[in-house]
Order: C-alpha cells, then sequence, then structure tokens
C-alpha cells in the first residue's frame, strides 16, 4: 500500500457516536450523523449506525445515494436544487427547505415518483446562511405548502456557527421553540422535528433547561472528532484522533528560513510571509495542498514545525526534534475536519480503515 495513507479507527468513531447519542438522549435529543466530513464512506457510516444515530445526513445527493443499503431516513442537509428535485425525492427522506418554489419542484417530483418527502423549514436566527429571517415569510411559506401533494411539513431546523459563527444560546433556542409553536396553533399541524443545530450546539446538553424544546441535533464534527464547535473544546469521552495521516519524507536538507532572493508571489498567488529562525533542518514530505489544509494538521512529534508547502509539497521544521529523521521515514499527524473532508475526497490519499 502507497503513501500518502489516512488511517481511520472506526471503533473509535463507534465510541464517539455512542457517547454523543447518549448525552442527546438524555435531554430527548436524537442524533442525525452528518456524513459529508468523509464522503460518506460505508464502513464509517456502519459505526454511525451502530453507535445509534436515528438519521443519516449529508450535504449531496451524489453522497446520500451510496447510502441506500442502510435503512434508516436519509436528510438532505443543503438546501435543493430544483435541477435535483426528482433525486432529492428518490435518495432522501427529508431536507430542508426555504423557498417555496423549490417545494412546489419537489412537490411535482413526488407526485410522479408516488412517494411523500419531508420538509424541515429553516429559520435564520442569525448566523445568515439559510433560513426564514422574518417569520411572516415562513408563515406565508407554510400556509402556500401545507396543502401540496406529497409534501409533508415535517418541523423546524436552525443552524449556527456556519457563516457568521454566531454561537447557540438558550434565548435563541426559546424563540426557535416559539415560532414551531405559533405555527402548530396557526396550522393546526403537530410538528415532529425541532431541529436546533449542529456541533456547535453540544455545550448546551450539559444544561437541561437551556435547550428544552428542541428534539434532534445535527452532528458531523462531534462525531468524527470529538470536539464541539462552539469553543473548540474536546467533548469528554470522545477520540479525537479516529483519522491519522501519514506521509512520506522526500528530502532533508539544511535552509535558510527566509529566501535569499527578491520575492514575488508564491505557487498559490500570495506574496509569502517568513519568520527567520536562521539555518534550520527542513523536511520536504509528498503530500500538498490538493489534498489536505495545512492549517489543521498536527505533527505527533511535537517538535516539527508545519511551514507550509504548495499543491505537492508539504514542508517541516525539523530542527527541535529529537527524531533523526531520514529519507523514506514516514510522519504521522493528527488533523481536524478541513483536512479529514480534503483527504477523504481526494484521490491521491490511500484510504486505510480499520
Ligand atoms: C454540515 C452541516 C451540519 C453538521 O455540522 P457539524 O458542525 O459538522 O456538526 C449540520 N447541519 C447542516 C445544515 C450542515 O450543513
Amino acid at each position: 500500500m502507497g503513501y500518502p495513507r489516512l488511517i481511520v479507527d472506526t471503533k473509535k468513531i463507534f465510541n464517539n457516536v455512542k457517547t454523543l447519542v447518549k448525552m442527546s438522549n438524555r435531554n430527548g435529543i436524537d442524533i442525525a450523523g452528518v456524513t459529508k466530513g468523509f464522503c460518506a464512506n460505508t464502513d464509517i457510516v456502519s459505526s454511525y449506525v451502530k453507535g445509534g444515530v436515528k438519521y443519516l445526513a449529508d450535504s449531496r445527493i451524489s453522497n446520500l445515494k451510496k447510502l441506500k443499503a442502510f435503512d434508516l431516513p436519509k436528510m438532505l442537509l443543503r438546501l435543493p436544487m430544483i435541477s435535483e428535485a426528482e433525486d432529492v425525492v428518490k435518495y432522501s427522506d427529508i431536507s430542508l427547505n426555504s423557498e417555496v418554489d423549490t417545494i412546489k419542484s419537489i412537490s411535482k417530483a413526488a407526485i410522479k415518483l408516488n412517494k411523500e418527502h419531508e420538509i424541515i423549514f429553516m429559520v435564520d436566527l442569525g448566523d445568515l446562511r439559510e433560513g426564514y429571517i422574518n417569520e411572516d415569510d415562513l408563515y406565508e411559506a407554510i400556509e402556500k405548502t401545507k396543502d401540496l401533494k406529497g409534501i409533508v411539513i415535517l418541523g423546524l431546523g436552525v443552524n449556527f456557527t456556519c457563516y457568521g459563527g454566531v454561537i447557540p444560546n438558550k434565548r435563541l433556542v426559546e424563540k426557535l421553540v416559539n415560532i414551531s409553536k405559533e405555527i402548530e396553533d396557526r396550522f393546526n399541524l403537530k410538528l415532529q422535528i425541532i431541529s436546533g443545530g449542529n456541533s456547535s450546539s453540544i455545550y448546551m446538553l450539559n444544561n437541561k433547561d437551556d435547550i428544552k424544546g428542541i428534539t434532534n441535533l445535527r452532528l458531523g464534527e462531534a462525531l468524527i472528532c470529538g470536539t464541539e464547535s462552539a469553543y473548540g473544546r474536546r467533548i469528554e469521552g470522545t477520540y479525537n484522533d479516529a483519522f491519522t495521516l501519514e506521509v512520506e519524507i522526500i528530502e532533508i536538507k539544511e535552509k535558510p528560513s527566509v529566501p535569499t532572493e527578491e520575492i514575488g508571489r508564491d505557487a498559490f498567488g500570495k506574496v509569502p510571509m517568513f519568520i527567520d529562525r536562521g539555518i534550520r533542518k527542513r523536511i520536504l514530505c509528498a503530500i500538498g495542498k490538493q489534498d489536505v489544509d495545512f492549517d489543521t494538521i498536527y505533527p505527533f512529534d511535537k517538535d516539527l514545525i508545519v511551514l507550509g508547502g504548495s499543491s505537492d509539497h508539504l514542508i517541516l521544521d525539523g530542527s527541535d526534534s529529537k527524531i533523526d529523521y531520514k529519507i523514506g521515514d514516514i510522519i504521522s499527524f493528527n488533523i481536524h475536519y478541513v483536512s479529514i473532508l480534503r483527504l477523504m475526497t481526494s484521490e491521491y490519499i490511500e484510504k486505510v480503515i480499520i
């Protein structure tokens, strides 16, 4: 088998899922396991299912297509494109929505395929990505869609800490729950799901009262990285090393830490900046920005410094390391969400799933 290599320990992911499902169930909340961080790899999805998630959720239909064999409801996370309405009905049971025109096209597809499709209306509580920011617009949309054939209004959802970085809190949760009650009263509907957010809502599970009324969370990062995303803290009882990256050394040379010639732009068109540490032992590895995000890889050898690199090269500073690295040696990294996503997506990376 070749390098670079990504090793995935599904037992650790299973443990993380079990821990978070338990934490959530205690608060009357079930989990939609978000699979987009690892391209919905089915071996990894199996540990989600064994760990007790109630739904499988992804932002892309092409990922949901891989999950047909799993007997759990599938949730489409990104607002559907009208052009994919038929596939939305075919490959997902539930989708998150905020546009009447789109819901109408889903209704048409549902009628054609003789299926029912459930929708969750998205509310924007300040993060400024998707959802209704004006309550009256939301009520008007429900009025226009509640009687559409093939469409079932399942509930209400909100997303935090994605575009605007807004952290959820008790007041915002109450606002969502109050809107759901208003909808139930006005339209004589029973909402089955109040989907209160993602891995940034986890800190609220410590206080039952903060998250009262929420029945569902959609979790990706927390399950695969063992971190919550409001404050970037580790979650007790989870692993943060289910994914490990291994790369091979292709050059080791003593070089200055700052270029000695005139500096223009780097391979990505940016003017680079350097810290002058003098002459240093530089270790060149065979992996690049095409495959990984250099800001979210952390060498297990804490004395190595990630300097940067280009599309196909990673440069480390090895001067402070106690290890006498040789050409052909392998260096291992702990990695976080963005790098997991890139590595799983890159066809140049060998995946080893254990
Ligand atoms: C990606 C995504 C999630 C999962 O977010 P995490 O921070 O990884 O838990 C939840 N909901 C929506 C709508 C998403 O797009």
